[in-house]
């Protein structure tokens, strides 16, 4: 679903990606973990180019991301993004939020993708909500929405940057919740998170990164109980 190879992209002087190769297969659920700064946003926000790259291919299910932005819209209806801080549109009701990106970028009939957001909102259990501001739903709520609102333009691929990192600890279920249950149904996703105990229950592979690159990857239980690298040693010995 997913080709990286060659990957480097430059803040200025600083080198944040230095030869990143990745993939992810289709269906296929990728967890990306490592310290602060190194580079773990700058890559997924690669993917759908809200971070352009200096050198290297993107390919998001065989569309190359570069200057051509007939792929560059292609490849965001084909990759839905969650971010830290939900980025609801806060003057929209709820299933506003979930209706308008479908009128505005696909052209859906209001009947149709209000329907539609209904659906997604009692998929992940807020329906109830949908009448109310993204400022009068809990944390955990409101990123319920963020995902309800993604799935409704029916990407196949989900791609989530800390998507539980700004949630107060009660909420983290909740929504880690609503990530395993799109895993089991079969969605490719590729996810930054520091949940390890989310990594070893849904994830494929575990990717970690230090520096701007990546240093190892593998199959979390290999990872997680005899990691390769003396880098992701140390980092796993500091989360216990
Ligand atoms: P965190 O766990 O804190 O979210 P991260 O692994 O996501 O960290 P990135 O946000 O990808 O790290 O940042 C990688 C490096 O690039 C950091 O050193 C950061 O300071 C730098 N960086 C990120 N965005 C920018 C920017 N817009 N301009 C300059 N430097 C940046
Ligand atoms: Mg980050």
């Amino acid at each position: 679903a997913i080709e990286v190879s060659g990957l480097n992209k430059y803040y200025g002087t600083f080198h944040a990606l230095r030869d990143v190769d990745f993939s992810v297969a289709e269906g296929e659920r990728v967890v990306i973990c490592g310290p602060s700064g190194s580079g773990k946003s700058t890559l997924i926000r690669c993917l759908n180019r809200l971070e352009v790259h200096d050198a290297g291919t993107i390919r998001v299910r065989g569309i190359e991301l570069g200057d051509n932005l007939r792929n560059l819209d292609e490849v965001r209806r084909e990759a839905g993004m969650v971010f830290q801080h939900f980025n609801l549109f806060p003057h929209l009701t709820v299933l506003e939020n979930c209706a308008l990106p479908q009128i505005l970028s696909r052209r859906t009939a209001r009947a149709e993708a209000e329907a539609r957001g209904r659906d997604f909102l009692e998929r992940v259990q807020i329906l109830d909500q949908a009448d109310k501001y993204p400022g009068q739903l809990s944390g955990g709520q409101q990123q319920r929405v963020a995902i309800a609102r993604a799935l409704c333009m029916r990407p196949k691929v989900m791609l989530f940057d800390e998507p539980t990192s700004a949630l107060d600890p009660e909420m983290i279920r909740e929504v880690l919740d609503t990530m395993v249950t799109l895993a089991q149904e079969g969605m490719t996703m590729v996810v930054v998170t520091h949940e390890m105990g989310f990594a070893r229950q849904v994830a494929d592979r575990v990717v970690y990164m230090e520096a701007g690159e990546i240093v190892e990857t593998a199959a979390p239980a290999t990872f997680f109980d005899s990691p390769q690298d003396d880098r992701s040693r140390r980092f796993l010995s500091k989360l216990v």
